[in-house]
């Protein structure tokens, strides 16, 4: 089983658990009894965490700034793996590929073509979810370090094949005499009959292995493809290619990734911004010679306790509605407020251009599958 899929309710030892540091930091670490999970927080031993159950918000007291730190031990799932991997490459967020399997029609029998696998982002995500992946990538050392991982996280084992393959040039067949791929050493057969039917291209150029696409898509069954380009001109070229080799209802959509908060705003009146705009020209006019002023009325001690200690010369200024000034606390009973939305600018999404087709290569309709269907449905 891999730590991807199977549910535990209790860390244990030799685990591969994701810590949350903060939102924009988790780590992931294998749970090794000896080993000092080290933040600029403070330090948490492995052993606390070894028999807590998965979520647990491990603290520690800092003796140093006498404070109370804390972090929460994870248990991986593809979406956590997204926001903590090791980026190698540029990799497709959560938001992007949610959509894309959600359009591709991605369920527990499909059978997946991915390229290029890059940081293997994507590929946690349809190793969950899908009943094959055949995954490829040409960089080699990209391609050693994203093998290395799935076997580590139990995905080679599971439902992941990775390929080292140019799929511009060689096209996506898998036989036994790829030494890089599938293992056919205990099989009789010679090849993979990779019958795909939802295909994912992350690649500078998904005009040139479109082509290649023909010989490893499912045949009795309408097949998706996805293809994931930064610029506009690519997408312009990936059409062209689509519907030269015979795919249909292309359409080209975009992500914008946003998340929604509810805050309260202050309801600021005409008053507010006319008092101000006066306070303004008031203190201008006071300047300099105003602090000049004061410092002069002060006894030597007084000025030099303002100047050591950095002390306003003058009070604070008043609450300001428009920002500098005494700060107010959200929702103080004292002013009005009204509820807005705001948006969160931070979400991760890489915006590219997603262009959907799809094909179904044997168009006859076949009466006797028809009919066993609708007799599983109605049973
Ligand atoms: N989707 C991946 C993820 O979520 O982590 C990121 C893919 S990355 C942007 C693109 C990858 O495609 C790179 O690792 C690159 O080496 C690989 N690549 C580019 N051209 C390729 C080709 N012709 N055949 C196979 N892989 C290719």
């Amino acid at each position: 089983m891999s730590d991807f899929t199977e549910y535990k309710d209790v860390i244990q030892e030799g685990d591969l658990a994701l810590i949350w540091v903060s939102r924009t930091m988790i780590k992931p670490v294998t749970i090794d009894a000896k080993a000092v999970f080290s933040t600029r927080y403070g330090s948490f031993p492995h052993k606390d965490m070894i028999g807590k159950p998965y979520g647990s918000q491990i603290g520690i007291y800092t003796r140093g700034s006498g404070k109370f730190a804390f972090i929460h031990v994870l248990q991986p799932t593809p979406e956590l793996w997204t926001l903590s991997l090791p980026h190698r490459t540029q990799i497709v967020y959560t938001p992007d590929s949610s959509y894309i399997m959600q359009r591709l029609n991605c369920n527990p029998q499909s059978r997946v073509i991915e390229a290029g696998t890059g940081s293997g982002s994507f590929s946690h995500a349809f190793a969950r979810s899908v009943k094959q992946l055949y995954t490829f990538e040409f960089h080699e050392v990209r391609y050693q370090q994203a093998k290395d991982e799935f076997k580590q996280h139990g995905l080679l084992d599971e439902n992941v094949i990775i390929t080292h393959r140019d799929v511009c040039k060689e096209g996506f067949h898998i036989t036994s005499e790829d030494t890089t791929s599938h293992d056919f050493s205990s099989q009789n057969k010679k090849e993979i009959t990779l019958d795909a039917d939802a295909i994912f291209l992350d690649l500078p150029a998904p005009w040139e292995a479109i082509p290649h696409l023909e010989k490893v898509i499912a045949t009795d069954k309408k097949v998706g493809l996805c293809c994931f380009s930064p610029c506009i001109e690519q997408v312009d070229k990936t059409i062209e290619a689509m519907s030269n080799n015979g795919w249909t209802n292309i359409q080209m959509v975009e992500i914008q990734g946003k998340r929604y908060e509810s805050r309260r705003q202050m309801v600021r009146s005409l008053d507010d911004a006319l008092g101000r705009l006066r306070d303004i020209k008031k203190r201008k006019l006071e300047g300099v010679k105003r602090r000049y002023q004061v410092m002069n009325e002060m006894t030597p001690a007084e000025r030099e306790d303002v100047e050591r200690n950095h002390k306003p010369l003058t009070d604070k200024a008043k609450f300001n509605p428009f920002g500098k000034g005494g700060r107010v606390k959200e929702g103080d009973e004292n002013f009005t407020w009204k509820e807005v939305t705001k948006v969160e600018t931070e979400i991760k999404s890489h915006t590219s251009y997603l262009t959907f087709a799809s094909k179904i290569v044997n168009k006859v309709k076949d009466e006797k599958l028809v009919e066993e269907t609708m007799q599983k449905v109605y049973v």
